[in-house]
């Protein structure tokens, strides 16, 4: 066979590359290989849903051995590479270290949570950006139900009601939401919890929610979090986090048992290690085709890359943002391909369509091609939205289930912490008996 094209990562940006090579790469012609630390593609925006209970989690990722069909998936952990030996290193899962030699190298390893050096945020926050976390994020919510309804004190209590999000982007705003909206669920199942009420608390440090969005949708989006009882706080930092508290720059002390972290990404560590040149966020830096400066068979999308945005003229990098990654993926693929057969490669010029904030309780905000909609047209719009655009007509069907029964029955309860965490065997080992005994059960 005669290409060897590697693509490191398989989310939107990697995902969606394989997919267009798949296409467009006449076979034989190349061999394709994925390296991807999981086996699926995490579809980040019906994450809240599945922190929520509204989505089963096996329903909110799309496992890449549906979708792609002659492309190798090499599960590994890339740690390294070689650009000027056109090599990848992996770590394959079992512990082997690997050399993959490349002729074009993709690289889509995305990006993970930027946590700020505050004193106790990394050993008492959660993050928001796998689905571990979401999952994670649920079961601390109604753990903490839990232990509220076994303590008498009003005011020892009140810390595991107490919820603080930090950070008001997508996953912060969505997040707070959603999981608001479950608790409020399946409160009634904690009577103690259900008397006492519950704290939410979501802190900005900038001067609104979602720089995202228009302000006028920004303010729509507050107004209606503050009605839930949703206490919005911007212009205010995070000082320090302790077990069982927060301390806000406004000298503030919260008693909470949940903290959750969503202020921001970084580029996956591992893109430090790649020998390619980083702009001052640590982003690869690509010109305007996505192949990576002084690089000639190396390319870089998504969250990883700093692709210059269309929208200001290349002044910016292109937001991280999944609708951005996916189509740099697909037009990678094209450029890599049209160099492959002496072809013209092609800038990237996609401009934001829309957003969509999803709010839970059929409310959200949203802005599509200009139009600006809110409430239930803008929950309406951004379900349809997805429906359409997560790979695969089975695993559309199952969130139209999942939506639907989530419409008449409420969410369930249990905490499934201890999924895919089975007890050891060696706590049911049975004691040697002595030689006879025994055999008779045998
Ligand atoms: C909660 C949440 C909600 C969001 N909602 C939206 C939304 O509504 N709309 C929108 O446009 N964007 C949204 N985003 C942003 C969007 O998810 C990202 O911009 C998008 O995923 C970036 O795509 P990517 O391909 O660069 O990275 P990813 O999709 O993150 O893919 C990177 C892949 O590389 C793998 N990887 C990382 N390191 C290694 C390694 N060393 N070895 C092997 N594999 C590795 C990862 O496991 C992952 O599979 C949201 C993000 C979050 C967290």
């Amino acid at each position: 066979m005669g290409w060897h094209v590697v693509i490191a990562g398989g989310g939107f940006g990697g995902l969606y590359a394989a997919r267009r090579l798949e296409r467009v790469l006449p076979r034989q012609s190349a061999r394709l290989t994925l390296v991807t630390d999981v086996n699926f593609m995490l579809y980040t925006p019906l994450l809240p849903g599945a922190a929520a209970g509204t989505l089963e989690p096996r329903h909110v990722v799309v496992p890449l051995r549906d979708e792609l069909k002659t492309t190798e998936i090499h599960l590994g952990h890339v740690t390294g590479a070689d650009p000027a030996a056109n090599e990848l290193r992996v770590r394959s899962i079992d512990g082997r270290e690997e050399t993959l030699p490349y002729d074009q190298l993709i690289v889509a390893l995305g990006s993970v949570s930027r946590v700020m050096p505050i004193p106790g945020l990394a050993e008492h926050g959660l993050g928001f950006k796998t689905i571990s976390e979401a999952i994670a994020l649920r079961n601390r919510a109604l753990l903490n139900l839990e232990i509220a309804e076994t303590i008498d004190d009003p005011d020892e209590r009140a810390p595991y009601l107490t919820h603080v999000f930090v950070g008001a982007g997508y996953a912060g705003l969505e997040g707070v939401a959603e999981l608001q909206d479950y608790v409020a669920d399946v409160i009634e199942r904690y009577p103690r919890s259900r008397l006492q009420g519950t704290r939410w608390i979501l802190v900005e440090a900038l001067d609104r929610v979602m720089q995202e969005i228009p302000p006028s949708l920004a303010e729509f989006a507050t107004r209606e979090l503050r009605g839930r009882g949703l206490d919005i706080r911007t212009g205010t930092r995070v000082d320090t986090v302790d077990a069982d508290s927060i301390t806000l720059s406004t000298g503030e002390r919260i008693p909470c048992r949940l903290v959750c972290w969503t202020a921001g990404v970084k580029p996956a560590p591992v893109v430090r290690e790649l020998g390619l040149p980083l702009d001052h966020a640590g982003r690869i830096e690509v010109d305007q085709t996505m192949r990576v400066d002084g690089h000639q068979n190396v390319w870089a999308v998504g969250d990883a890359a700093a692709v210059p945005d269309p929208a200001t003229n290349g002044d910016t990098s292109c937001p991280p943002t999944a609708q951005h990654a996916l189509r740099q993926g697909r037009l990678v693929a094209e450029n890599v391909a049209a160099v492959l057969g002496n072809g013209q490669v092609k800038p990237f010029r996609y401009k934001t369509l829309g957003v969509f904030v999803d709010m839970g309780r059929h409310k959200a905000v949203a802005t599509m091609l200009g139009v600006k909609l809110r409430g239930f047209p803008a929950w309406w719009a951004a379900r349809t939205y997805h429906l359409l655009a997560i790979p695969g007509v089975g695993r559309r069907l199952r969130l139209i289930v999942d939506w639907t029964v989530g419409l008449f029955f409420g969410r369930a309860s249990a905490e499934l912490g201890q999924l895919g965490h089975p007890p050891s065997l060696k706590g049911y080992l049975e004691t040697p008996q002595p030689s006879g005994e025994g055999e008779d059960a045998a």
